[in-house]
């Protein structure tokens, strides 16, 4: 089976990397000008750098080369059976796309949009034969994050999501269905992660540090938010947030932070710009975290109680399966715990608690809980316990 990705920046180049190695014809096509050859190049150094810690042969890497197959036109993608679309993330240019793609493709090959943030479905509708077009939504980095979201928009027909499936655990990740909502599951359910924190260093609760400090001792993430935000960058973390809240017709709990917006404008992106939250210049150093333990447990009790309400939430509007929102946190990005599974460890009557005082006590409602949680919570139930 011949595939096609389309856009071969960040994302493309990685999609083309795993689709070489699992055996099929990639064809890669981008119109700037050298950027597909960047691409192959960092595709081969990425091979190389796994075949020196022996995860795969030399022979292995030449193979995955030879399958990458540069083109210059899309008419050239025509004989391809998935197409995967990982340009710029602009709904007028991804419709266009899909547009031409939906004219030059067989009528049974599949077209997946690889956008985190845009609706599957307006994509979709660009397209004659839209039951064919999906979302297929791989995480960064696309041959490391075994985490890919299928979207079917709501013109998919079952068997394109039935073949999405299959196709993804033959490449190795863990596809997980999810509905065509905004953030689909890992970009909503992580927006606490970071609203939380950024309110708490807004109401002077504690500074960057020590709310980075305290999820990693408490929580066991990998690493804070204020880390991570400038790992992402502020720009790109910031826009998201906006997205997901205007497409939640600014439903407050994704309200986005005035301090995120400043640091987005004032070109403190983070790590790519030397600085952010955090100063990334020759020399720098970190303050010190606070050494208050109960410090950590206020900030951790705020952060994990929004994160699990708002997966309670996810869960009660169907966006997906318990089982699938829990998978998606743990393999699409390194959570430690699923979070239903974490607040059932914690104690639903505890989370809403938290969330119950905070509500009580500033009148947001970025704080009201979820049905689901007053309800399992009342019962003495949990989301996997009866
Ligand atoms: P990028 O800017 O690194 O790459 C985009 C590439 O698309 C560029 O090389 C550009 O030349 C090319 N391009 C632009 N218009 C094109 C067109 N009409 N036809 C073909 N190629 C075109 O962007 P990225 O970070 O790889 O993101 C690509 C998509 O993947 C976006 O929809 C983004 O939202 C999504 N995404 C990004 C991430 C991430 O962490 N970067 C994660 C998941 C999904």
């Amino acid at each position: 089976m011949e595939v096609a990705v389309v856009g071969a920046g960040t994302m493309g180049m990685g999609i083309a990397q795993v689709s070489a190695m699992a055996g099929h014809i990639t064809r890669l096509f981008d119109p700037k000008e050298g950027a597909v050859s960047k691409a192959l190049s960092k595709i081969r150094s990425s091979l190389e750098q796994m075949q020196s810690k022996g995860k795969i042969s030399v022979s292995e890497v030449e193979a995955a080369m030879e399958r990458l197959r540069p083109v210059n036109t899309l008419d050239e993608l025509s004989t391809s059976s998935l197409v995967i679309e990982a340009i710029l993330e602009d709904l007028e240019m991804k419709r266009e796309l899909f547009g031409q793609l939906d004219r030059l493709c067989a009528s049974d090959s599949i077209l997946a949009t690889n956008t985190s943030s845009l609706m599957v479905t307006s994509v979709a509708a660009s397209c004659t034969l839209p039951g064919r077009v999906v979302g297929m939504h791989f995480f960064n980095p696309a041959p490391l994050m075994p985490l890919v979201e299928i979207i079917p928009a709501l013109q998919t027909n079952q068997q394109t999501v039935d073949r999405s499936i299959d196709l993804m655990r033959s490449w190795g990740k863990v596809p997980v269905v999810v509905k065509d909502t905004p953030g689909f599951i890992v970009n909503r359910l992580a927006r606490p992660f970071y609203g939380e924190s950024l309110r708490m260093l807004e109401e002077g609760v504690a500074d960057e540090v020590t709310i980075d400090h305290a999820l990693r001792t408490m929580g066991g993430f990998r690493m804070g938010p204020f880390e991570l935000m400038d790992l992402i960058g502020n720009d790109v973390n910031y826009a998201v947030t906006e997205t997901v809240w205007k497409q939640m017709y600014f439903d407050p709990r994704y309200r986005p932070s005035i301090i995120q917006k400043r640091m987005s404008e004032a070109g403190y992106f983070g790590r790519k710009s030397g600085r952010g939250y955090y100063d990334y210049s020759e020399g720098s150093v970190k303050a010190n975290p606070s050494g208050d333990e109960k410090l950590w447990i206020i900030i951790f009790n705020r952060v994990i109680s929004m994160l699990v309400n708002e997966a309670a939430e996810a869960c009660y509007l169907r966006i997906a399966s318990r089982e699938e929102l829990d998978l998606a946190m743990t393999k699409g990005v390194n959570y430690p715990h699923g979070l239903l599974k974490w607040g059932d460890t914690i104690g639903l009557p505890q989370i809403l608690d938290t969330l119950v005082g905070l509500q009580d006590m500033t009148g947001d409602m970025r704080y009201r809980p979820s049905v689901l949680l007053r309800r399992l919570a009342a019962e003495g139930k949990g989301f996997y316990t009866d």
